[in-house]
């Protein structure tokens, strides 16, 4: 049976979610025997739980923090050293994406690294077109540009209702992080 096509899926918008539906979907294919990677393009503070779970389901699932090479994510114009860090990141998913070791690939945060002006959109356009045929790839983060809206074939838009961080509440355990 030839391979099915692989698709494109945007999970982006204002509201909770975007990672971890990202990563709920990668547990699903798990379940099927597929192989997914998640690369993380931008390292959070917090230790995330995913990261200990995944090793208990290595190496069918494999997160890669990629964020280590970034300074200063809040200086504009952004620091030269963070878009080489972005494009080294999205280089490693070319390299990942080539091995056709993966069925699907996530890339978290990686709709804010564009937005934040350090991967210029073109070239991220390139590497999907690039990508194997059967590969499903999961961009998450906040303002997704709409060139990529475009070429997705799903897309979400988490919307804010409220959020316990509002009343007060930091970040919990088992649920932000
Ligand atoms: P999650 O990882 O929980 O699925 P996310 O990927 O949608 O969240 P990010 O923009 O990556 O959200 O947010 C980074 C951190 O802020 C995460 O710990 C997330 O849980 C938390 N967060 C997300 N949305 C909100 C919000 N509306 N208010 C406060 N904290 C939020
Ligand atoms: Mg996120």
């Amino acid at each position: 049976m030839a391979k099915k096509r692989g698709l494109i899926i945007v999970n982006t918008g204002e509201g909770k979610g975007k990672t971890t539906a990202a990563l709920g979907t990668a547990l699903r294919a798990c379940g099927h025997g597929m192989r997914a990677l998640v690369l993380q393009f931008i390292k959070g503070t917090w230790r995330y739980g995913e990261l200990e779970a995944a090793k208990r389901l290595a190496p069918q699932l494999e997160i890669i923090p990629m964020g280590e090479g970034f300074v200063d994510l809040s200086r504009q114009p952004p620091d030269p050293r963070d878009i080489a860090a972005a494009e080294r990141c999205l280089e490693r998913f070319e390299e990942a994406a080539a091995s056709n070791k993966y069925d699907m690939i996530v890339l978290d945060e990686i709709n804010y690294v564009i937005d934040y002006g350090l991967l210029p959109v073109e070239k991220v356009l390139e590497a999907l077109k690039r990508k194997p045929e059967s590969l499903h790839v999961i961009l998450t983060g906040r303002s997704a540009p709409g060139e990529i809206v475009d070429i997705a074939d799903t897309v979400t838009e988490m919307k804010e209702v409220k959020h316990a961080f509002q009343k007060g509440v930091k970040a919990v355990k088992g649920i932000e992080f």
